[in-house]
């Protein structure tokens, strides 16, 4: 085959907004005066696609690159929409078993902004796609030895409580490169993996992406909006979750003012008022049921909304 006809090749499987870096390496690899293997092709294909991705993350960060920690990135804007090609993502730990899920957590009073896996200390961290190394630190109260990765996808991933760092801030990482050892370092009791997704230092619930349980992404891509889609189940994942999602109406947030407020709207009804403690597994419609009574009638009596998520032991006025 002539050079010709396999740059043409070359060129036609190139999706490539970069067209003119795809283009310089393939006028390279050309000036070379030897008949173009097809080996040689799927190099260029590669280190186009490389171009392309890294490009991407570019146009996301910007120049903006320091070794300092997770969010350094207060105050910058953030895009409108977002789209994260998951395809390269190699599982960051061969445990599938999630100990602990994203969200806020009552005990605590604090956000969770990851997912904790299951691992023994020395098991090997793998990089969860191909990036660089932004940081390598050690933080005595928090992640204990983490490293933070940015891939060419856009995605900042966060690996903490490691026992060992394998890789130096600025290097570039292949996914599914070890990059450290599982550990117990930092504020952790017991060894696993903290595992964090971000965008602009935002964090994103790592299960949109990505199920643990069966070691693979939940789409090709995720569609991160500034709006806040992700936000959603950050504030619904209250430990413990009820009302597994089987409707709209049992699935959104509450919203922590409005249930304040109707926490002392409720405790100022009289005590004629018929209260309903929250069990487990219990959602606004089977405690309608239970009541005789309808779930537009409980919300407006405990000012909620049919959106809003319960949670156990909350006492509603239900009659
Ligand atoms: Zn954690």
């Amino acid at each position: 085959m002539k050079i010709s006809k396999l740059l043409s090749l070359a060129a036609l499987a190139l999706v490539v907004p970069s067209m003119v870096q795809a283009q310089d390496l393939m006028a390279r690899e050309a000036k070379a005066d030897f008949q173009l293997k097809s080996s040689n092709v799927v190099k260029i294909i590669n280190q186009a696609k490389a171009h392309e991705e890294a490009s991407y993350a570019k146009n996301i960060y910007g120049n903006h690159w320091n070794n300092d920690g997770v969010n350094v990135y207060k105050g910058m804007a953030k895009p409108e929409e977002l789209v994260i090609n998951l395809k390269d993502f190699s599982m960051p730990i061969k445990s599938r078993v999630v100990t602990s899920k994203y969200g806020y957590r009552p005990r605590f009073r604090r956000v969770h902004y990851g997912l904790d896996i299951n691992g023994c200390t020395g098991d090997t961290i793998y990089a969860a796609f191909a990036g660089k190394v932004r940081v390598r630190k050690y933080d005595a109260k928090g992640f204990g030895y983490y490293i933070v990765l940015r891939h060419n996808n856009g995605l900042e991933t966060v690996y903490g409580h490691l026992s060992k760092q394998l890789v130096n801030v600025n290097q570039e990482v292949k996914s599914g490169q070890p990059i450290g050892l599982c550990g117990n370092t930092g504020h952790s009791f017991g060894s696993h993996l903290h595992f964090e997704t971000r965008v602009l230092g935002e964090a994103i619930d790592p299960a949109l992406m990505f199920d643990i349980a069966a070691a693979d992404v939940v789409a090709d891509t995720y569609t991160y909006r500034s709006s806040g889609n992700h936000k959603a189940p950050a504030a619904t994942v209250a430990e413990p979750v009820l009302a597994q999602a089987k409707s709209a109406q049992e699935t959104a947030v509450v919203q922590p003012k409005a249930e304040k407020q109707a926490a002392k709207r409720t405790a100022a009804h009289s005590s004629k008022d018929k209260k309903h403690k929250v069990q487990k597994g219990e959602t606004l419609y089977s405690i309608a049921r239970k009541h005789n009574t309808t779930v537009a009638e409980i919300c407006k009596r405990n000012r909620i909304k049919e959106s809003s998520t319960l949670r156990l032991g909350q006492s509603l006025t239900v009659k």
